[in-house]
């Protein structure tokens, strides 16, 4: 790929794929092996820029970089990171719908690994399963600590908790900003970006107001 088209995609955001393009034996090798390689690579981007690791500020960026890569901002890449998304029973046979909003996003830009931070609300109806609220933000958090598109983001939350909901009727609106559009590129500051993705009874043009009105009312 040439350079123009790799400058394209980025700012264009354009993502391929709803799983994160991961290779075959990603995890095989442990975290402080990969925070071990990682410092090596980022001592020599550091170097590369022209930069003197024998001073005391820099010596350790390397280090703290790959530690914060693997353990901090990308520890959603890792699937045995991911929360176990209990149910429980509906037992007050709740039909109605469940908002979750305003949950904090902190996510990374795949395209230029620069951060993307905004909120995720999450709707659902229950049928006989319902997800401990606190799980939903634990989702959220997991898939957001990856690099991501914000597209795809939205899309992995809601498949998974369309399966252990065991129902179509969930909805997924992630309003955010991203720093490679207001830092870089355009600069533009003010402008964000909201997606949404949705299945089942949300398709239906009422109840997709109905949950925006309840985010509305923060
Ligand atoms: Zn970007």
């Amino acid at each position: 790929m040439n350079a123009h088209n790799k400058d394209n995609i980025g700012d264009n955001h354009i993502g391929t794929s709803v799983d994160t393009p991961i290779i075959a034996g990603a995890f095989d090798k442990s975290d402080d092996e990969k925070i071990q390689n990682i410092e090596h690579y980022f001592t020599k981007i550091m170097e590369e820029l022209g930069l003197d690791l024998n001073d005391d500020s820099l010596s350790g960026t390397p280090y703290r970089v790959a530690k914060m890569y693997v353990k901090e901002l990308f520890y959603g890449l890792n699937p045995k990171n991911k929360p176990k998304l209990s149910v429980f029973e509906n037992k007050y046979g709740y039909k109605k719908m469940l908002v979750e909003q305003f949950i904090t996003l902190d996510s990374s830009c795949e395209h230029h690994f620069l951060p993307i931070t905004g909120h995720a609300h999450i709707g659902y109806i229950p049928t006989d399963k319902v997800i401990g609220l606190s799980k939903i933000n634990r989702l959220v958090d997991y898939y957001a600590h990856r690099p991501q598109v914000q597209e795809r983001l939205a899309l992995q939350i809601l498949k998974d908790l369309q399966n252990v909901l065991d129902t179509e009727d969930v909805i997924v609106m992630i309003t955010a900003k991203h720093l490679c559009v207001s830092s870089r590129g355009i600069k533009d500051k003010d402008s964000f970006t909201t997606t949404i993705e949705y299945g089942g009874s949300f398709e239906n043009h009422k109840q997709r107001e109905e949950f925006i009105s309840v985010i509305k009312n923060k």
